[in-house]
This record gives C-alpha cells, structure tokens and sequence, in this order.
C-alpha cells in the first residue's frame, strides 16, 4: 500500500463504500489520512454509571437492557427510550426524539459506547442522556480489533453517510498498519526549531493517540501531532503564496512615468482635498505604478471612506501615460454608478469614459467595443460583459476591480489578460480579516484607507420591531421635511429576486399611496432595465425622488451624500456584511444619519447580528463576528472561489497557527538553507498542493 493507493483496496471497502467515500472526496490512503477526528474520548479509565453527576458530559459504556418507541408524550414525537446499565447495576436512560429508525440499531445486551450531557429526570428519579452519541460496540464486523474501540483514548470521526466513526476507525487503523513511514517535507530546521514531531509520527499519533496524551490538548486541536499537522498544512499554502509572489514581481510590467504633468493633470481633476489616509494610499499605488512589475494590490477601506477618487487618479496616471483603464463592477447599478462618477471627473481632463453592461442591445455593445478596441475610449467601466472574449482593448494599462470580494480570482485573471501584464487594483469594502487576506490574497499588496472624509458623523443605528413602524414612518417624514431622503430596502434571497421584487412594488405601493402620499417615491429591484436603473437612481441623486423604495441591489457602492435614513425591513433576514453595506449607504453628507433595523421574528443568531450593528460601526470588527458567525466559506458566498481546501486545519480556530506557519513560510523562501532545499518544496508543493490550493503558477 502507498499514500496513493485507492481506498478500494482497503478490507472492508468495497463498491459502495467506495462511492460514500468518493462523494466526500476521499478516494486514496492519503485522503483517508486527511480526514482526521473531530473529537477523542478517553475509554481507558472510565466512570460507571453509578459515578456519573448530573451535568457532567461524559462516556460510559454499558449494556443495553430494554429499546423501545415510548409512548410518552406526545406519540408523533417518535420518544425513543434505550434503558442501559452496567457493572454498578445502576440505570443509565438514552433518550432520542424521533428516533423510531433506532428500533432496527439497538438490540438487547448490546454494549454500546455513550457519550452526552448527563441530566437527571427527578420526575422519573433516573440519570438520563438526551441524543448521546452513541457507538455499538458488540457484533463486530471487525475481528481481532475490538481493541480500538475501548480501554485507549479514541478517536471520533465525523461519520460518512452510512459508514460509522467506528469503521472509520478500523479503516484508517488499517492503512496504518500497512503503510510505510513517509517522507518529512518540512526542512529540518523548522522541525528542531518549533520541536515538531516527524510527519509520519504526527498522523499515527493524531488517529491513536498514544496512552500518556492529554484530552484536553486533543479536544482542542492542541497536541503535538495536531499542532504538527496543522502547522504543515499552513506552511506549504504559505509557501506556495511566497512564491506566487515572488515570481509576480519578476513578471516585466508597466514602468509608469510620473512627471509634473501627470501630476498636475490629478490635480486638476480632484474634486476635493483628499484626506491623509487617502493621500497616503495613493502614494503606495504610484510607487507600485512606477516600479517596472505588475502592481498587484488590494485597497481596503470600510464602506463610504472615499476609494472611488483614489482609483480615479491611478486611472489619471494610466491614462497620462497613454494607456486604457478598464473598471470591472460587481453590478449594473454600481457600474452606472462608476461610470457617471468617472465621466463628470474624467471629461475635465478631456478623456473619454464609456459604460459596458449585459444590457445593451447587440448593437450598441458593438459600437461600445469598437471604441474600445480603437482606444478612443479611455475608460471602459463595466459589468461581467466587460469580461466577454470579444471586448478587446487597444493598450490596457490598469485593471480596476471594485468590490473585489463579489468576483471570483479567475475573472481578476480574464480582465488582466485583456493586456500585456497591466496593473492591477482591487478594491474592496469587506475588510477582510488579517487571517483570511494572508491566505486568500496572500500574493497581495495591501493598502488601506483607514480615515473617514472629514465632517461625518457616526451613523446612528437603531433597532425596533414591525409593530412600531408607524413611529418609524413619522420619523422619515421628519428627515425628508428638513430636506434628507431616504432608502428603504426589503429583503432578498439571492435566488428569488423576483419575490423580493414583487415585496418591494407591493411596499411601494403603499408608502407612496398611503403612509407618504405627498411624497415623491421611487422604486428600485434588480428586474428593471440597466436604462430604467439608472434613470432611477439618477433622480434620486438629484433629489426629485425622496425616498427610494429597493431591494438589496443598492447594497453596494451606491452613493448619495443627501439621504440620511436607511430603513431595512425584517432586517433578521440580511446577514451582517450585507446590512453593514446597506448601513453604509447613509452617513455620506454632513446631516446626521441613521440605520434603522426593523425586525419582525427572531431567531438567537439573527439577535446577535442586530446586536452587533447597532453596537459596532466598526467594519473590521463587524467582518471579524461575520466570519465568526458564518466561517470562512460563507464568508464571502459562494461565488469566492479563491479558498483553499484545509484538512487539518481550520482558519478561524488555527488563527494563531497560520501566523507562525506564515512567518515560518517567508523566511524560508527567503532564506532557504540550500538551493536543493527550495527545489525540493517547490517540486512537494507542485505535486502535492497545488491543487487544493488552487495556486495555479507556483514553480
Ligand atoms: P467607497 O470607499 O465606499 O467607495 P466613495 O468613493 O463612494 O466611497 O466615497 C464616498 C463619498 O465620499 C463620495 O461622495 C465621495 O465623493 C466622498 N469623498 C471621498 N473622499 C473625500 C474627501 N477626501 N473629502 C470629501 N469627500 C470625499
Ligand atoms: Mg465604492
């Protein structure tokens, strides 16, 4: 058997297990060994029942006496009760709601491995577990390794369809014991110097710990053959983003040439003097634009922190330097949105700007095109169809990528290509934890505007619920008479715009017939016509439409400095990033603003969110709890594809872990205590990693 080896070729593996195994995408030895266990329980000494204490969690093992549907309660509860006991003959009862289907798993004098809160049912004078985990130790399809199961610390696995933690169990023991030690990749010196076990040390021990291990360093991914495993699968990712970088920065890019014209000509287009924050970002990306490489960088800055004016004097330097500058928007409104901001500062400066989007007709796309192949155009802002095959560009200078997070790494990639090594901005407003960027943008400079423009005042967030909406009403109508406008926004779920759509025309309705019939209010969904969107929010800029009735497809980016309320509708149903983007759409002018979150039913989680806003304006640390909340994959929905496959570790929870992998990582790319050394990562990382990280040009 090799770590390649097909599972199938593991006893007790056949077809079937085989395609439960596959669907979770474990097909080798290797996979197998991968998938490590999530808990351990410590069989070796235990309690009997009759030592057990109510509130305790705890494992015991013990016979079953009586399994039976109880016809307690109510019966379409389905109250499955499992009487246990043991050496010290006291009663131990498994209770398991809905649990009809387990009158096929329990049989009498079966031992069984429990584990749960111990409760005590004073009614019924009994000890009791609810829904404890349970493993069926007799009647084994495992002989000869019975020993695997009790008198050690064991490990848990989550199961896999229909395969237990038990058989997981006896699968991986398996592997182990006809397995050859493997290779350590990790240099030696980083081993002696962090004490690491050796790799093939690690893996065995993390399966089956050996007897003197901690449970409690083991539960908490802490021991040293987890720390090991963890730590290896952080410093290979970071190696491999080292070396992306390293071998971007040899790329031969744009040398922008930054004289007193060009800086005149920024100056000329500035609409406002810019703050330090902003003066400083646009410092690193002219040096970067300088320097003869690709710039590569992310600007970060919370939502309504001014990076639009930021991009638009790189775009002067480009443009100065007789290059295009292409701008790629998540959405047809932000791109309007963009293109109108770009024209009025751009058209001074003489320069032509020109608006892109899915919802032009053929014809009109063409003509757009041939500008833009002609060069005549200098700017071309645009949605996905900026993307499409036949857009072309005569010298593509700058690529811009606004609301980074919404676009997934191979598009930044199909803008990119669209020149000779252009340089590249992505910007973004959902700060992105620190732990999260090393990884997803590891091969990123950073910069970040961490100043608001002058004059705003914290946006005031309030909660209240739907049965209170008449005092909200008469609120907005406060604001809107001294001269404010107002959003209000109903919810969407991505896949049903239309049903959003239709909440969104019903509300209309209403507030412009019934509750506001004096005034003047808009309507905005994601079903109107690019034309038809952007002539919306173009009289809502101008003020001839005071409140602007939407779902969430002004959620990004939008910006009318006038409005000053942002009222969201069973606020319960957004998740944190997107109400904190909404909220951002307010407190853009210098009137008081204010996010008023409306609720209708809640649930603890969306409690917490409510909570979160109404005490934080904070977007690091509303991105922080998001992440918490969500974890990383749906952190960024699942458009983001650039996350990297973990086995072992885990982002949120290994925090600490990555930041000494990383270290660990640069100084060794840097500093590789030989040439062989390094060659022999690059070639581990090329054959090993790189899939599951997706680092598509390391090496
Ligand atoms: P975001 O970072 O969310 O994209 P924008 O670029 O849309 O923010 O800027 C928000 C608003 O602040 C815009 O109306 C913009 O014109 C204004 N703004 C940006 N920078 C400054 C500044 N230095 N002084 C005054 N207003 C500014
Ligand atoms: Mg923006």
């Amino acid at each position: 058997m090799e770590l390649t080896t097909p599972l199938t070729y593991v006893k007790g593996v056949g077809p079937a297990r085989a395609a439960m195994l596959q669907a979770k995408g474990l097909v080798t030895a290797e996979d197998l060994l991968g998938y490590v266990p999530f808990r351990y329980e410590d069989r070796s000494n235990m309690k009997t029942i009759a030592q057990l204490a109510p509130g305790e969690m705890a494992t015991v093992i013990a016979e079953v006496l009586v399994a039976k549907l109880s016809g307690f309660k109510r019966k379409n509860l389905g109250l499955f009760e499992v009487r246990f006991s043991d050496a010290s003959r006291a009663i131990l009862v498994g209770k398991w709601f809905h649990g009809g289907y387990l009158a096929n798993v329990f049989g009498e004098r079966m031992r069984v491995a429990l584990y749960g809160k111990v409760e005590f049912d004073s009614y019924a004078g009994e000890l009791t577990m609810l829904h404890p985990e349970f493993e069926i130790l007799s009647g084994d399809d495992d002989d000869g390794e019975s020993s695997l199961h009790v008198g050690r610390v064991v490990p848990i696995y989550e199961g896999v369809s229909k395969i237990t933690a038990r058989m997981l169990r006896v699968l991986t023991h398996r592997i182990l014991e006809s397995l050859p030690p493997e290779d350590d990749y990790l240099p030696q010196y980083v081993l002696d110097r962090l004490k690491l076990p050796d790799r093939w040390t690690a893996i065995r021990h993390t399966h089956f710990p050996p007897p003197d291990s901690d449970l409690r360093l083991l539960n908490a991914f802490r021991s040293p053959a987890q720390f090991r495993l963890i730590f290896e699968e952080f410093f290979w990712l970071e190696c491999g983003v080292a070396l992306k970088r390293a071998k971007a920065r040899l790329l031969p890019g744009i040398a922008f040439e930054i004289n007193d014209r060009v800086r005149e000509q920024v100056r000329a287009m500035l609409p406002f003097k810019p703050t330090e924050a902003q003066k400083r970002v646009i410092k690193e990306i002219a040096e970067d634009m300088k320097a003869p490489r690709p710039m590569n960088r992310l600007l970060q800055g919370d939502v309504g922190s001014g990076k639009t004016i930021v991009a638009a004097e790189a775009a002067v330097i480009a443009i100065e330097n007789g290059y295009q500058v292409a701008v790629l928007a998540p959405t047809e409104i932000l791109a309007a949105q963009h293109a109108f901001y770009f024209k009025q500062i751009l058209s001074k400066l003489g320069y032509v700007t020109l608006l892109l989007t899915g919802s032009f007709t053929p014809r009109e796309k063409a003509q757009l095109k041939k500008l833009v192949s002609e060069g005549l155009a200098q700017v071309a802002i645009g949605t996905h169809a900026l993307l499409e095959k036949d857009v072309e560009f005569k010298r593509l200078g700058l690529a811009i990528v606004d609301e980074q997070h919404r676009f997934g790494v191979l598009q930044r990639l199909g803008l990119v290509q669209k020149g000779v090594h252009p340089d590249v901005l992505v910007m973004t407003a959902t700060p992105i934890p620190r732990t999260l960027a090393m990884t997803l943008y590891g091969d990123l400079d950073v910069s970040v505007i961490d100043q608001l423009p002058p004059g705003r005042k914290p946006i005031v967030t309030k909660h209240t619920t739907d049965d209170r909406i008449e005092q909200v009403y008469s609120f907005l109508k406060k604001q809107i008479d001294e001269g404010r406008q107002a959003y209000v926004v109903y919810p969407v779920i991505e896949e049903s715009e239309t049903q959003a759509m239709k909440a969104a025309e019903k509300m209309y309705e209403h507030l412009s017939r019934e509750v506001f019939p004096t005034l003047s209010v808009g309507l905005m969904h994601g079903r109107l016509g690019a034309g038809e969107k952007e002539a919306a929010m173009q009289r809502f800029k101008e003020g001839q439409i005071q409140i602007l009735v939407s779902t969430t497809v002004i959620e990004v980016g939008v910006d009318v400095p006038n409005a000053s309320v942002m009222l969201i509708e069973q606020a319960e149903r957004f998740g944190l990033a997107q109400l904190h983007q909404l909220r951002g759409r307010v407190g853009r002018g210098a009137a008081q603003s204010y996010c008023i979150l409306v609720t209708e039913k809640m649930n603890d989680a969306a409690r917490h969110r409510i909570r979160t806003l109404v005490e934080s304006t904070d977007g690091f640390h509303i991105a922080e709890m998001d992440l918490k909340l969500r974890g990383p994959g749906e952190f960024f929905g699942t458009k983001q594809s650039g996350l990297p496959s973990l086995r072992v570790a885990n982002i949120l929870r290994d925090s600490e872990v990555l930041e000494i992998a990383r270290r660990e990582a640069v100084d060794f790319i840097a500093r590789p205590p030989s040439e062989e050394n390094l060659l022999r990562a690059v070639a581990y990382i090329r054959d090993h990693w790189q899939r599951r990280y997706g680092l598509v040009t390391v090496g």
